[in-house]
């Protein structure tokens, strides 16, 4: 049976070694950091971690132009580390997420249409519009993790226009990420291609037309948009 027409191209993330990491997923983490919990308005807990997804077809490569997005007046900046799957799986134990399950590490920003999240949120409706939105992630290109070697500390930071507005360290995660990549694969069964943002530090803010943001993680390529 052919298809009735032809499929959409493989959505795919560049990988520092030359190749192309093709997206099969994108998951992400709510209030990671303790500082960000507190200026959203929520008290840090570590209760359970709590996810959401953007369409594997939401990313975008470092160096692109993003279109201002319908919809919104209030677009807002959330700098992550994002890590990819290599080896997916059910029920992986937090101990064996470093032997193996990841692929690698980039450098991602949750671009959220904050206006929508905050009606969302007042009347308990989902974030999809408000997260998932056309080139609402882009990500930088893949270190793999045999050249970033496991990571678990260092600075995060973005800047907009050259001006610090985000920065943190990954060691404050609330969620490390093996017990990140644990708790979401007894949800749903990962597999190679699954990127997942593990959530922003504070100082999340608007961004608007002509803005140039440059988000960063110690040790990982940059990843440098510009808001058309
Ligand atoms: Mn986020």
């Amino acid at each position: 049976m052919s298809y009735a027409f032809e499929p959409a191209p493989i959505p795919s993330v560049r990988v520092t070694s030359g190749s192309l990491f093709p997206v099969r997923r994108i998951y992400c983490v709510g209030r990671n950091y303790a500082e960000h919990a507190r200026e959203m308005g929520s008290d840090p807990v570590r209760e359970q971690p709590f996810f959401f997804s953007k369409p594997a077809d939401a990313v975008v490569a470092s160096g692109a132009v993003l279109p201002y997005p319908a919809r919104t007046a209030n677009l807002h900046h959330e700098v992550e580390l994002v890590v990819a799957i290599g080896r997916g799986g059910r029920d992986i134990p937090a101990s064996e997420v470093d032997g193996g399950h990841v692929f690698g590490y980039a450098v991602g920003v949750d671009l959220t249409r904050r206006d929508l999240q905050a009606a969302a949120k007042a009347k308990g409706q989902p974030w999809d519009m408000a997260k998932g939105f056309d080139r609402s992630a882009p990500v930088s290109a893949i270190m793999p993790v045999s050249q970033s070697g496991t990571m678990s500390k260092g600075k995060i930071e973005l800047r907009v226009n050259g001006e610090l507005r985000q920065t943190g360290d990954i060691a404050d995660m609330i969620w490390r990420i093996p017990e990140i990549v644990h708790e979401l694969s007894t949800l749903v069964k990962l597999a190679p291609g699954d990127l997942i943002f593990t959530g922003t530090p504070a100082g999340v803010g608007p961004v608007v037309s002509g803005d140039r943001l440059e988000a960063s993680v110690e040790g990982l390529d940059p990843l440098v948009v510009t808001i058309g």
